[in-house]
């Protein structure tokens, strides 16, 4: 298949358990990244249908059977839309390479299979949860319980929407909520496609319901101030957490936000060089660069400082830019022609803030039905000055910096000299100066000798302003719950 051979979409509305139109018959267009050519003109919700959404979705909580079924059943339907979307798994991964601009392999060997994956662990997990109990004395027994809390408005961003989607859908499912989902504007494809397979799973309708628009005075902000909706989860940027954050004030939703980051990849002298190398790549241009946890400050100990750098590099002129579609491809282009403006803009920041260019900065050359595509080259920068804007800002695209530090305590200093906090990345074959490192780098999640591992039972979420609460394993259920204590007495 080639990102040529694509044919026009119609993405509507999946509201109370069908698809329908949007009420003030209002269309937008997406376009696939790789070669701006339209594949999709989506209904976009008026406050109407956003209204009909989030009715729907009380209705369905208030009236069961979701919230009153046995959870074994409740879990068994969650379970099955995880096997639904493993046995659609390539018309996924080929909509979300198209929509996106991730190549295909990465789609269907992580994205989509994670994606399941997020279901059927949050149905397995909550079935296996067991619940605290607190005996005082012979007297009297106190046990908790965990239910559901209501209409859950989720809000996903564009750089891995149907995996992030289902990362929320799954503990929101699971605890016996019902949902009003919306992607974002630019990537709606494969999310869309939730409504069906929740129905063909059996889940009751007004359960799942799917809302297409953007954000301030549109479907966005409708979800996040209507008075039906309990609870926020959003992901995406900090800008818009802060917006949503006020919104939902008004009727005081629980809310959680997973936002930005701008990770330090901190490379000690002693790190094992030939796996740091290839890791960083990773975590520096997968998905070009638009990774919330990308590794985009690579701060390398200044006695190594030219050997990586030299092998950096090297290793970054090794990677294949061209068609998502293509199964070669380690990278595609940046999501939109506005996203490609915005990186892209770093390339004269980094000029005028006397950055030193390594490799990259331009587009690259690429074959006659890619000429149109927001293409980047992966594009590496040396800079000594950790207060300049690409050392500080979050450019969400294949741009990364390379920092000298000399010793350890300037490596945190420079690590934490930032407002995000999501994450952080430690090379070092020293296992004190590991942990060490680890626990004053202030950052939700820290990878040391490696990157991107998942165990979906451990809370993740960012410090400062990368984020607001929890997700993950207990810390999705208690946000997607409400703790009730019963106290007996015996
Ligand atoms: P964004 O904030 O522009 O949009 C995210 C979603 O919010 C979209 O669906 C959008 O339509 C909606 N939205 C926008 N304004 C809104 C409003 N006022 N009210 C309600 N909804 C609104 O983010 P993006 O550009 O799509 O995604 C990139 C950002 O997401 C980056 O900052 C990245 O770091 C972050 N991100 C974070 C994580 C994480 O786990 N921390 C994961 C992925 C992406």
């Amino acid at each position: 298949m080639s990102t040529t051979s694509t044919k026009l979409k119609e993405v509507k509305l999946y509201i109370d358990g069908e698809y329908v139109e949007s009420s003030s018959n209002s269309l937008f267009e997406v376009k696939n990244p790789a070669t701006q050519e339209v594949i999709a003109k989506v209904h976009e919700a008026s406050y109407e249908d956003v209204d009909r959404a989030c009715n729907a979705a009380r209705r369905a909580f208030e009236e069961g059977p979701w919230r009153t079924m046995t959870l074994s059943e409740r879990s068994a339907k969650i379970r099955r839309m995880a096997e639904i979307i493993m046995e659609r798994k390539d018309e996924l991964a080929r909509l979300e390479a198209e929509d996106v601009g991730k190549p295909y392999p990465v789609a269907l060997e992580r994205e989509i299979p994670r994606a399941a994956n997020n279901l059927k662990f949050f149905a397995d997990f909550m079935e296996q949860k067991g619940n605290e109990s607190y005996p005082m004395d012979d007297e009297y027994l106190n046990y908790t319980r965990y239910e559901p809390l209501g209409v859950a408005s989720l809000i996903t961003p564009w750089n891995l929407p149907f995996m992030l989607t289902t990362w929320k859908l799954g503990p929101c499912l699971a605890a016996g909520n019902t949902a009003v989902i919306k992607p974002a504007e630019t990537t709606p494809l494969t999310v869309s496609l939730l409504g069906e397979i929740a129905k063909e799973a059996g889940i009751p309708d007004g359960v799942v319901n799917v809302i297409h628009g953007f954000g301030t005075e549109s479907a966005g902000e409708y979800m996040t101030t209507h008075p039906e909706v309990d609870l926020i989860s959003f992901t995406g940027e900090t800008s818009t957490g802060k917006a949503i954050m006020k919104n939902g004030a008004d009727t005081l939703k629980k809310v959680s936000f997973e936002l930005g980051g701008k990770a330090a990849n901190i490379v000690f002298e002693d790190a094992n060089l030939d796996k740091a190398i290839p890791v960083s790549i990773q975590a520096a241009f997968m998905n070009s660069g638009q990774v919330c946890l990308a590794g985009s400050r690579i701060l390398v100990q200044r006695s190594i400082f030219d050997e990586f750098v030299e092998r950096f590099k090297q290793a970054a002129s090794e990677l294949k830019v061209g068609d998502p579609q293509d199964a070669e491809t380690d990278m595609g282009p940046v999501v939109s022609e506005e996203h490609y403006k915005k990186v892209t803009s770093y390339l004269k920041i980094a000029e005028e803030e006397n950055s030193t260019l390594v490799y990259g900065g331009k587009r690259p050359d690429l074959p006659e039905h890619l000429k149109d595509g927001y293409y980047l080259e992966p594009t590496i920068y040396i800079q000594e000055d950790p207060n300049a804007r690409i050392c500080q800002e979050e450019i969400f695209g294949p741009i990364v910096t390379l920092i000298p530090f000399d010793t350890e305590e300037e490596a945190l200093e420079i690590a934490n000299n930032t407002e995000y906090g999501l994450n952080g990345v430690i090379w070092t074959d020293n296992l004190q100066r590991a942990h060490r490192v680890s626990h004053h780098v202030r950052a939700g999640t820290i990878w040391v000798n490696c990157w991107f591992v998942r165990d979906l039972r451990v809370p993740f979420g960012g410090f400062k302003k990368s984020g607001v609460g929890r997700e993950g394993g207990n810390s999705s259920i208690e946000f997607f719950t409400e703790a009730k204590n019963v106290c007996i007495a015996l």
